[in-house]
């Protein structure tokens, strides 16, 4: 075994950076969260009328939940889609997801987003990201966001009023 171009490779494998960027939407297609395992926090698996953990290879009696938001951010220039896990989801939504889930019983509708993860929409944050190699390889733009933290200032007016300027600019040079 190549221990060099291994180790090469997953340095390779996790480039981070960080941007800022408005999140315009929060996309529903996988759910806003997921069941996971309590021991080790990957997503089980049903199988058989049995909960399975491909993390711990073991069935699970007891799971927990946790988010996987997946939202559409825009910086100046570009829209792409980054997905908020537990930790960060929590600190933008300000609600913990148990919270949610148990009045969400109440009112026994899941598939809808809740209002609170909603909120998410408008806030200008910094996010670090996680880039991956499967981001790279296959132009995925479903990147991680490891860090975030939220910004006050206002999303690009100002950039927004020159643009209208150059545009005016170009209207009457043309
Ligand atoms: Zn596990």
């Amino acid at each position: 075994m190549d221990v060099k171009s291994n180790l090469h490779l997953s340095y390779l494998q996790q480039i981070r950076c960080l941007c800022e960027a408005e999140v315009v939407e929060i996309l529903n297609g996988d759910g806003w969260y997921y069941e996971c395992c309590t021991t080790c926090a990957r997503a089980v698996q049903k199988r058989e009328g049995q909960v399975f953990c491909p993390g711990c290879q073991d069935t699970k009696e007891k799971t927990s939940h946790r988010y996987r938001v997946v939202a559409r951010v825009k910086d100046d220039s570009e829209t792409t889609t980054f997905t908020l896990f537990n930790k960060e989801a929590e600190q933008l939504i300000g609600v913990p997801l148990e919270k949610i889930l148990t009045e969400l019983d109440q009112e026994g509708n899941m598939e809808d987003i809740p209002t609170p993860i909603k909120n998410m929409v408008g806030k200008f944050c910094a996010f670090q990201i996680k880039v991956t190699q499967y981001n790279i390889t296959t132009g995925c733009e479903e990147y991680t966001v490891t860090r975030v933290s939220e910004c006050s200032k206002t999303p690009a007016t100002t950039s927004t009023a020159e643009e209208e300027t150059h545009k005016d600019k170009r209207m009457k040079t043309a």
